[in-house]
């Protein structure tokens, strides 16, 4: 079932996704060679709790040990932060963060550089980026999930990456995971329609090579099946009469 939400519960999520969104700008700024995934965890928690009445999403959700979503590299999403885990120069990590405030959840993911990194990192980044802000843009009353999907996958494919099929954005707000189901994939007018009230996470995961993935041993880690780079960026969008609202900007 669909929730969508009134002008109120839109503003409650509002107030939680700036916690979320300068939570994420605070953990970009952390990341550095030689920092262990560890660590950020700690970073996100400290800062999400800093906020009065905040509260790391993640941990404990469906189990999760973690605040954030640590993931280096080929590991798309649900990296398990580790002290362990150190940060080296090159490498791509991306974070991905959730947080409940006044009873409503936001959900926002962002993938850093650490250090320099190749021509083809900077690349994927760039791209990803530019197809979560498609996607966004995509999201407006009258369009369909569809359309979001196919806006995405439509830059992704112009830039020769491919969109992970095997995980989907997702409606949110009360719940962590809302319906409806919002694919980085899909067909123009297919799908639910787009109306006011309906809060979404858009997340597209967008991989150098093919889209397979697996699980890691440890059961929460998602790679690469062919072991190349990955990137996955998010934000928690309102559909509004005036437009897509971005809930979780900094
Ligand atoms: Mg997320
Ligand atoms: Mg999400």
């Amino acid at each position: 079932m669909i929730q969508l939400k009134s002008a109120r519960e839109i503003e409650l999520m509002a107030q939680g996704g700036k916690i979320l969104g300068a939570t994420v700008e605070h953990l970009r700024a952390a990341v550095r060679p030689g920092i262990s995934t560890g660590e950020l965890d700690a970073i996100a928690e400290d800062f999400i709790r800093s906020h009065e009445g905040a509260t790391p999403a993640f941990k404990g959700l469906y189990g999760f040990p973690g605040s954030i979503c640590a993931s280096v590299n080929n590991e798309i999403v649900h990296g398990i932060p580790s002290r362990k885990r150190l940060l080296v120069e090159g490498d791509l990590v991306s974070l991905d963060v959730g947080v409940g405030y006044k009873g409503y959840f936001t959900d926002s993911a962002t993938t850093a550089p650490v250090g320099e990194i190749n021509a083809e990192a900077k690349r994927l980044l760039a791209v990803t980026q530019e197809s979560l802000e498609a996607g966004i843009a995509a999201a407006v009353v009258g369009n369909h999930v569809g359309d979001i999907g196919h806006a995405v996958e439509t830059v992704v494919r112009a830039a020769g990456f491919t969109v992970v099929r095997d995980l989907v954005g997702h409606g949110i707000g009360v719940e962590f995971h809302e319906e409806p189901q919002v694919p980085n994939y899909g067909k123009p007018k297919r799908r639910e329609k787009l109306v006011p009230g309906l809060t979404i996470a858009i997340e597209p995961m967008v991989n150098v090579g093919g889209p397979a993935t697996r699980t890691l041993p440890d059961r929460w880690t998602i790679v690469t099946l062919d072991g190349s780079l990955s990137a996955h960026f998010e934000h928690t969008v309102a559909i509004t009469e005036d437009g897509p609202r971005v809930l979780t900007r900094a």
